[in-house]
């Protein structure tokens, strides 16, 4: 059902408190914002959400793998192990057979828990993905239309035979890189999400693979048509020693992907956790954004995110769940976890470091995450805003200058009491695990 006006606690700033007022919604943006209350009305496009209800922009995750969405809480595991033991064998599932039933999973836990916008990797698998992404743009069979940035992983070496394969024959099937984006729906006309591309890290390409990804980049630049850029960067120590040993000219691994024109203004390099200040320079003059993903480092014990660097270098920051490294796809744990991250580095190797408030958290998880993908009119309320958000139900003693924190440290999806995605109020989404 469409919604053209939405009451009730308006959070403008999540570093204030909410304000009574409505939103009027026309077309999936937000079109007016008032204060004060309104009176009641009957008409069916007109949500009521109670005194207390709090409408805000939905949840945008930054980096996760949608086909991990089964592979949650392999524990134990360095990357390297954790990737070939664990991973590698789910997404050979994926691309046999497995992609439907995973991508109904993903999103559906993603609306669950009020992520209404994600930038994410596939697998290497070209006509499975390309099914995948007609869906995600279609939103067939899906319990919402997302917003989405989403690639084709490309790799061609160190994985099992049947994700190395097509990467591998690419003389044959060029440009195997990206997959391309589908028409938007007919009854819209809009579209929500857009393709990337996704080498997948330094391990697991090789230099020819790079520069193919780089050449497809810069001429999507030179067109006038860029294209964001998925990878990973400086995530383990392990993963930092092997880069070493294939690439030994090299003189860190950021240079690897700038050596193939890989780190442009649309690149995401998840997790980064491991550069000199150097690479940070380098990202920085290229300004490239990094996806913190401090769940998914804390699990595979791969290092911590310096946010002090991130900002003292002028470096854009993402924040991702990683799914299936990071153990849960709701954002506001994540964000939880980024301030834990920043305390845990003051505790310890730190005692100057940042701590985020929890307002500078949520705000991350939205606006913050809105930014580093290049959406400017996603992740706040705004006139001109897309009208992806969630109206959430706290018990009424929440609401004083805590609210924030109390809905990070307390999260639950039970919060939630409605999801407006492209201004359409959906349904409650069936549980799924
Ligand atoms: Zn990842």
């Amino acid at each position: 059902m469409q919604i053209h006006e939405i009451h009730g606690l308006l959070l403008l700033d999540p570093a204030k408190r909410p304000e009574p007022g409505f939103i009027r919604v026309e077309d999936g943006r937000i079109v007016e914002i008032q204060p004060g209350e309104r009176r009641r009305s009957e008409d069916a496009g007109v949500l009521h959400t109670g005194a207390s209800s709090i409408i805000c922009p939905a949840f945008i995750d930054a980096h996760l793998h949608l086909p991990q969405i089964g592979s949650i809480g392999a524990d134990g595991l360095e990357l390297l192990d954790w990737l070939q033991r664990v991973i590698y064998p789910a997404e050979a599932w994926w691309g046999n057979g497995g992609a439907s039933h995973l991508l109904e999973l993903a999103v559906g836990n993603m609306v669950d828990q009020g992520t209404l916008g994600f930038a994410g990797y596939l697998t290497s698998h070209g006509e499975v993905n390309a099914a995948a992404v007609r869906r995600l743009e279609n939103g067939a069979g899906l319990p919402g239309r997302l917003r989405w940035i989403a690639g084709r992983v490309a790799m061609d070496r160190e994985a099992p035979e049947p994700l190395v394969r097509e990467d591998l024959a690419r003389a044959e099937c060029r440009p195997p890189v990206p997959i391309s984006l589908p028409d938007p729906p007919a009854e819209t006309g809009r579209r929500r999400g857009s393709v990337s591309v996704n080498p997948r890290f330094a391990i697991s390409c090789t230099d020819e693979l790079l520069a193919e990804a780089g050449w497809f980049v810069r001429d999507r630049v030179e067109s006038g048509s860029p294209i964001h850029v998925q990878t990973h960067l400086a995530e383990s120590l392990a993963e930092l020693a092997r880069v070493r040993e294939l690439f030994p000219d090299d003189p860190n691994y950021t240079s690897v992907y700038d050596r193939h024109g890989l780190l442009t203004d649309q690149t995401l390099l998840g997790h980064c956790n491991h550069l000199t200040a150097e690479e940070w320079g380098l990202i920085a003059e290229r300004r490239s954004v990094t996806v913190h993903c401090p769940t998914a480092n804390v699990f595979l014990v791969a290092g911590l995110f310096d946010l002090d660097a991130a900002r003292d270098h002028g470096v854009r920051v993402g924040l991702g769940s990683d799914v299936a490294a990071g153990a849960d796809v709701a954002m506001p744990r994540v964000a939880r976890a980024m301030i834990e991250t920043a305390k845990l580095r003051k505790m310890t190797i730190a005692p100057n470091a940042w701590v985020p408030t929890p307002a500078d958290a949520w705000a991350q998880m939205t606006k913050g995450n809105a930014d580093a993908l290049g959406w400017n009119d996603a992740g706040r309320l705004e006139i001109g805003g897309a009208a992806d958000l969630l109206a959430l139900t706290p018990p009424a003693s929440w609401l004083d200058e805590h609210l924030i924190g109390r809905l990070l440290y307390n999260w639950s999806a039970e919060l939630i009491s409605a999801r407006i995605v492209d201004g359409e109020l959906m349904d409650e989404p069936a549980r799924q695990c």
